[in-house]
């Protein structure tokens, strides 16, 4: 058996100073080797994270053994990787030879014991703490004392299963995302016994497969289960609210926020069950901080059995009765001819070039950042609502919401405050329209629809990193890779500022007067930095 980076790897710890915060991290002295492409590697569970692992580390060159309590779940799952074996093959991703190859090296075993000679077992069975401590309990005394022992959990503590196991040092996160032929993220969850090396091990072989690994500390929800929760958190209040429905605010994250899918279509594809299960656990184990707190809008849907497109009902309907995603518009018959802008837009500066090359003849003027139309003011979002500063301007104020890029959004999301006159808001609508986007006009909710989720995003990442869970790159990279957010946290603080991003933060929290909105105090820093 081969664990050979164990014997010829040394390992230092050194203190890293990480935007003015303390973060330890493992430096390697020399070359780490991933896992030897000999080395046997074994797969518990045959399920759907199961045989996809099995699969990609078959893919990597390594034999795979298989094993499952019920022997009929590796006989299903090694008919269902030779057919997403085919689907590769069809699509000319792969030749037959190498989809022979890759499938004869995937082999059931029908015990525990066969998998003896494993120099790595990753472990995807039921998510549940006494099942995967007595399952690794029972592997540790079976397999080499130098062998690495894996566990796939999304939600359960690395060091709470390696606490009762003879080796926890041996014993690492290996947290693929679904489907993991296709994921790229692999996060390197180290519990608080896991050594270094083999950390490094692991983070070497998930690279030696094709993967993306990150590394990050085993605390509840790792990187991107606790930084994606306001990606729904936000949109469910929304909608609890009545901002929007669900369908307005996927189609502004879709479209003006640049996410590949929106909140409610991604919970209904998940499963609310799921996904509420996932919220709830992060709630409860950082011991209720209101950060989390699940919605009721979505417990209401796990009460009525609705849980999305499994059970063919959840915030949308799936027997083709509703169109998913159609969403009007409003519309305006104004055409703005000119327009004062006043100040440095910041983000949105770009309107006005394309204000510009839209023919409307621009007026500028010291200010704080506004765009005058008539007797509407238009500005960005900063987290108060448009009724607030509309009463302390004194004037008709429209916000309007972050998109990903204002030289090219196709949409924007604006809100009117109470006392806005139609005209006012036709001018605003005319204006977005006459620059060719689509506009949603929502209700007056504070920090809009995508500001206030990448604003919440950035905030959580921030404690993520000040918390020493992971660092800035590989929280970016978690949530490029893992959930496919268009920038990473830290890139998108990089473009809206650290300082709007702390305003919006700081505002909402007035607004509700509720902890949910606590900014980071890493945050709170970049944003003294951030001139
Ligand atoms: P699944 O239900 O599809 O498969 C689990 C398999 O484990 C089943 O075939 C079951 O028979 C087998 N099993 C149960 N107990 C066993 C035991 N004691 N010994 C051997 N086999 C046993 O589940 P899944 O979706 O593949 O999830 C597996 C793990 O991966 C869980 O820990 C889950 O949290 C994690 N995970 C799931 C996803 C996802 O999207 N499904 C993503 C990342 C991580």
């Amino acid at each position: 058996m081969l664990v050979r980076a164990v014997c010829q790897s040394k390992f230092i710890v050194v203190t890293r100073k990480d935007v003015g915060c303390s973060m330890e991290e493992t430096m390697k002295e020399d070359e780490v080797f991933p896992l030897a492409k000999e080395s046997l590697v074994g797969v518990v569970g045959a399920g759907t994270m199961g045989r996809g692992i099995a699969l990609v580390a078959a893919s990597a060159g390594h034999n795979v053994y298989l094993y499952d309590v019920d022997s009929v779940a590796v006989e299903k799952a090694i008919e269902q990787i030779g057919l997403d074996l085919d689907r590769m093959v069809k699509k000319g991703r792969l030749s037959n030879e190498d989809k022979k190859e890759r499938l004869a090296r995937i082999s059931p075993v029908d015990a525990l014991e066969g998998l003896s000679g494993a120099a790595l077992v990753i472990e995807a069975i039921l998510e549940k703490l006494d099942v995967k401590v007595a399952l690794f309990s029972a592997l540790e005394s079976l397999v080499d004392s130098k062998a690495i022992l894996a566990t796939n959990t999304s939600s359960l503590s690395v060091t709470a299963i390696a606490a009762k196991l003879k080796r926890p040092e041996q014993f690492v996160g290996m947290h693929f995302f679904n489907p993991p032929m296709m994921m790229p993220l692999v996060e390197v969850v180290s519990g608080h016994a896991t050594s270094a090396g083999i950390v490094q091990i692991i983070y070497e072989t998930a690279k030696a497969w094709g993967k993306v690994p990150v590394l990050c500390k085993s605390t509840p929800g790792f990187i991107v289960n606790r930084v994606a929760r306001p990606f729904y958190g936000e949109s469910l209040r929304l909608v609890n609210e009545q901002a929007a429905s669900p369908a307005v605010l996927d189609c502004i994250c879709r479209e003006a926020g640049a996410f590949r899918m929106g909140p409610f279509e991604l919970m209904d594809l998940i499963g609310h069950d799921v996904n509420f299960a996932v919220t709830s656990t992060v709630y409860e184990e950082f011991y209720h901080d209101p950060r989390y707190k699940p919605s009721l809008v979505q417990k209401a849907l796990v009460d009525a059995g609705w849980l999305g497109r499994k059970t063919g009902c959840g915030f949308y309907s799936y027997d083709g009765s509703v169109e998913q995603g159609d969403v009007a518009s409003a519309s305006s018959s104004v055409q703005p001819t000119s327009i004062v802008v006043e100040g440095d837009l910041g983000v949105a500066r770009p309107l006005v070039e394309r204000a510009k090359a839209a023919g409307i003849r621009v007026e500028q003027k010291a200010g704080a950042g506004k765009i005058k139309i008539g007797d509407a003011v238009l500005a960005l979002t900063n987290g108060l609502t448009a009724s607030e500063l509309s009463a302390s301007w004194n004037e008709q104020v429209v916000l309007f919401d972050l998109v990903h890029d204002f030289n090219s959004t196709v949409r924007i999301a604006i809100a009117p405050g109470d006392a806005v006159k139609a005209d006012s808001l036709d001018n605003a609508v005319g204006f977005f329209q006459a620059l060719g986007m689509a506009v949603s006009v929502i209700d007056d909710a504070p920090g809009l629809v995508v500001m206030r989720t990448v604003a919440m995003i950035i905030n959580e990442a921030a404690d993520v990193v000040q918390q020493g869970v992971a660092n800035r790159q590989d929280v970016d990279l978690a949530m490029m890779k893992g959930v496919n957010y268009p920038l990473g946290p830290f890139q998108w603080m990089g473009v809206v500022g650290a300082k709007g991003v702390f305003n919006v933060i700081q505002n909402l929290g007035v607004i509700y007067g509720d902890d949910h909105y606590r900014p980071s105090p890493l945050l709170r820093r970049l944003a003294i930095a951030d001139k």
